[in-house]
């Protein structure tokens, strides 16, 4: 019989092709019209375990250091492997030695080195620190590679229905994302807004983040000219557009890192509502109907593909026995 998943983000996705992967028929049922239209639409794409472990638990660490190979062995070639540049403003100096005790992988870099990373932030930022080990992708990418990659595997998809009735199906993986919370016992809602950001001046090779005492954020880039730049972290379940606040402070990030973004063309805004327990640690768990990928947080893509793998070989097992009672 078919595992039913519901919901096509980073969650369901990942579920749905670790099931597959292991010959377990699959069906996913995603409310929306396409793939990745929830939370995961709006990620920075960080496959940054190291640096994420200043403000989580270990396991996110440990789980998130297997992302980086199952996204590339997922979706060959996608995976940028260069590593992540985290900066301070001088008087934020205390900041950065926090942020490093609190983490590990790290190289302590001086101007010149920096440069040498990112030659056009050359001479901007005098210290900064480096984890090597770490990668990023485009999220949007992704989930396009692991849809097309489960449906190869023979998973089926249908659009545009709220998954229901679960009576026809051997068991149900719950990825609802954010839909889950108030049904999900803890689950609540963080808002984070990010922006794009194009402009043909400044060049960036990785993720860099920069510290600051009331709004560290970040910078991705894409490539092409292309910077995704997030992103807030506000306890709200408000999914309304990005606020004028928010917005000054994310270009302020850019600005503040090169003048030049300010020139830069703003292509596209947005919010999503990370699911997030109270602990903020994703987590599988076990539902009346079967299981739940759950409370992704700020996590989804570096966590993920461990708990989808933990979702599928549970059901395997499940799945194993039920075909020995019924033989
Ligand atoms: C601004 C921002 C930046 C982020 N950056 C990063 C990052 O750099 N790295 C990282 O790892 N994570 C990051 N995250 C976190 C990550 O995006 C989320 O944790 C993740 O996307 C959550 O995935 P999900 O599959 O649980 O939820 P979603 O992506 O919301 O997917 C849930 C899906 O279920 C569908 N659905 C809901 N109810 C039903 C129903 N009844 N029937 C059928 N379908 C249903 C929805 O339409 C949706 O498509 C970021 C998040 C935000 C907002």
């Amino acid at each position: 019989m078919t595992v039913l998943v519901k919901g096509a983000g980073v969650a369901g996705l990942a579920t749905a092709l670790e099931l597959a992967r292991r010959g377990i028929p699959v069906e996913v049922v995603e409310r929306r019209a396409d793939i990745g239209l929830g939370a995961s639409h709006w990620a920075g794409g960080m496959l940054a375990p190291c640096c994420e472990r200043e403000a989580a638990e270990e396991i996110v660490l440990t789980s998130g250091l297997l992302a980086a190979d199952w996204w590339d062995e997922a979706v060959p070639g996608l995976v940028q492997r260069q590593g992540t540049l985290v900066l301070a403003n001088p008087r934020d100096l205390a900041d950065l030695k926090r942020f490093a005790n609190r983490t590990r992988g790290l190289r302590w870099l001086g101007e010149e080195e920096i440069a040498e990373l990112e030659p056009d932030l050359a001479g901007r930022i005098g210290t900064g620190l480096f984890f090597a080990e770490e990668g990023h992708l485009d999220p949007r990418q992704a989930l396009r590679g692991i849809y097309q990659a489960a449906r190869q595997l023979g998973v089926s998809f249908r659009f545009g229905e709220e998954a229901g009735d679960a009576r026809d199906y051997a068991s149900v993986v719950d990825c609802r994302g954010p839909q889950a919370i108030g049904e999900i016992d803890g689950l609540r809602g963080v808002r984070g807004e990010m922006l794009y950001l194009e402009t043909g001046d400044v060049t960036l090779s990785r993720p860099v983040r920069l510290l600051h005492p009331r709004h560290p954020l970040y910078i991705v880039p894409r490539g092409n000219g292309l910077f995704m730049l997030g992103a807030t972290m506000i306890e709200t379940e408000d999914d309304g557009p990005i606020t004028a606040r928010s917005m000054m402070e994310l270009l302020n990030t850019a600005y503040a890192l090169h003048p030049a973004f300010a020139e830069a063309r703003i292509v596209e805004t947005g919010t999503g509502i990370r699911p997030a327990f109270p602990d903020n640690v994703p987590r599988l768990i076990e539902t009346p109907e079967g299981l739940a990928v759950a409370g992704m947080h700020r996590h989804g893509f570096l966590m993920a593909p461990a708990l989808a793998r933990e979702a599928a070989e549970r059901l395997t097992t499940t799945h194993a026995s039920e075909k020995r009672r019924t033989a």
